[in-house]
């Protein structure tokens, strides 16, 4: 079964089951289906608004080369960091958190938190960021 909006003359928009689309052709050719607000016979297929997201559809295809830049940018983010900040290891939490409750100097720091470290950062307000990081070549 399917289910059709239908439409018609007087522009009523109304809905109706057909065992498919042929048995939908053949009964409106036949004058059985009529409307049932006005009882106009002369019914057509509705146009649907297309049910596409626009997410979807705007959706861009994604090419090597614009994995490349986002790497790219992803290495100089990194590369920053590497310069203007102090490397503290796996206590980016401990560190983080003295620096906002003002135990230690403001500094930028950077360093390996786990996820349940992020998330307790995130539920004291520590404002943080995260990028995917690279292992170092030589590391
Ligand atoms: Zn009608």
């Amino acid at each position: 079964m399917i289910l059709f909006d239908l439409k018609c003359e007087n522009n009523h928009v109304f809905e109706a089951w057909f065992k498919d689309s042929e048995a939908f052709k053949s009964q409106s050719e036949k004058g059985i289906v009529s409307c049932p607000n006005c009882g106009s016979m002369s019914v057509k297929k509705a146009l649907m608004a297309p049910n596409v997201s626009l997410a979807n559809s705007e959706k861009k295809k994604v090419t090597t080369n614009d994995l490349a830049k986002v790497q790219q940018l992803l290495s100089e983010a990194q590369k920053t960091v590497e310069e203007n900040f102090d490397y503290v290891g796996k206590d980016f939490a401990k560190e983080a958190r003295k620096i906002h409750y003002g135990e230690s100097e403001k500094k930028n720091i950077y360093g390996e938190a786990s996820e349940t470290d992020s998330k307790s950062l995130k539920d004291e307000g520590i404002a943080f960021n995260q990028i995917p990081w690279k292992p170092k070549a030589d590391a």
